[in-house]
C-alpha cells in the first residue's frame, strides 16, 4: 500500500514538527519554482507493507488578498490530489474561527479521509486533551466533514507519532 498525504491546520499547530517527526527519510527540494513548492515533499513513512509520501502546504487561512486566494488555490488543489489529509488542531488553544473555516473546507473535499489530530499533548493535562477531542468531533460535525478518526499526539514530545502514521496509513486506498 502507497499513497501521498499532507497535513493541514492553522500556522503554528505543529504541522511541520509533527511531519518531520513522522518522516524517516527527509528530502530536501529546495526550488523557487511554484510547483516544486507545491509538491514539497517533507519525507516518506515507512512501514513493511507500506509507505506514505508526506508532502507539504502552504498555510491555509482565511483569505482576505489575492495573494492570500492564490496561497489557497494551491491548498486546495493540493487537498483533492493526496491520499488522505491530517487536520492539525492544537491541544492547548480553543477551537476557533481559523480551524472552522479550515474544516469547512475540508467538508469540500468529500473524497479524501481526513485523520484529525490533536496536537502538542504535552502542552495541557490529560483531561484537557479529552475535551478537546471532543470539541474537535463537535467541529467535524458542525461543519459536515467526517474525520475517519480523531487522534492526539505531540509531534515535539513523541506521543503517538508512530500512531498518526499508522492511521495515516489505514486510510489509503487499497492495492
Ligand atoms: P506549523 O506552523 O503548524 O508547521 O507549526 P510548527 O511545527 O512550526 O510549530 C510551531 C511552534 O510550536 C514551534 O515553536 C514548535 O516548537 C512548537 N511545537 C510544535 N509541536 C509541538 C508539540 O508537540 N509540543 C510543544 N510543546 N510544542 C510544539
Ligand atoms: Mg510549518
Amino acid at each position: 500500500r502507497s499513497g501521498f498525504a499532507c497535513f493541514i491546520g492553522r500556522p503554528n499547530v505543529g504541522k511541520s514538527t509533527l511531519m518531520n517527526a513522522l518522516v524517516g527519510t527527509k528530502v530536501a527540494i529546495t526550488s523557487s519554482r511554484p510547483q516544486t513548492t507545491r509538491r514539497a515533499i517533507r519525507g516518506i513513512v515507512h512501514r513493511p507493507d507500506a509507505q506514505l509520501v508526506v508532502v507539504d502546504t502552504p498555510g491555509l487561512h482565511k483569505p482576505r488578498t489575492l495573494l492570500g486566494e492564490r496561497l489557497d488555490s494551491l491548498v486546495r488543489s493540493t487537498l483533492t490530489e493526496v491520499d488522505v489529509i491530517g487536520f492539525c488542531v492544537p491541544a492547548d488553544q480553543a477551537v476557533g474561527p481559523g480551524d472552522r473555516f479550515i474544516a469547512r473546507e475540508l467538508a469540500n473535499v468529500k473524497k479524501t479521509p481526513v485523520v484529525a489530530i490533536v496536537t502538542k499533548t504535552d502542552l495541557v493535562p490529560p483531561r484537557r486533551v479529552a475535551e478537546q477531542l471532543t470539541a474537535v468531533a463537535e467541529l467535524g460535525e458542525a461543519a459536515g466533514v467526517g474525520f475517519a478518526d480523531i487522534v492526539p499526539c505531540s509531534g515535539q514530545g513523541g506521543f503517538q507519532v508512530d500512531l498518526v502514521g499508522d492511521l495515516l496509513i489505514r486510510r489509503l486506498p487499497e492495492g
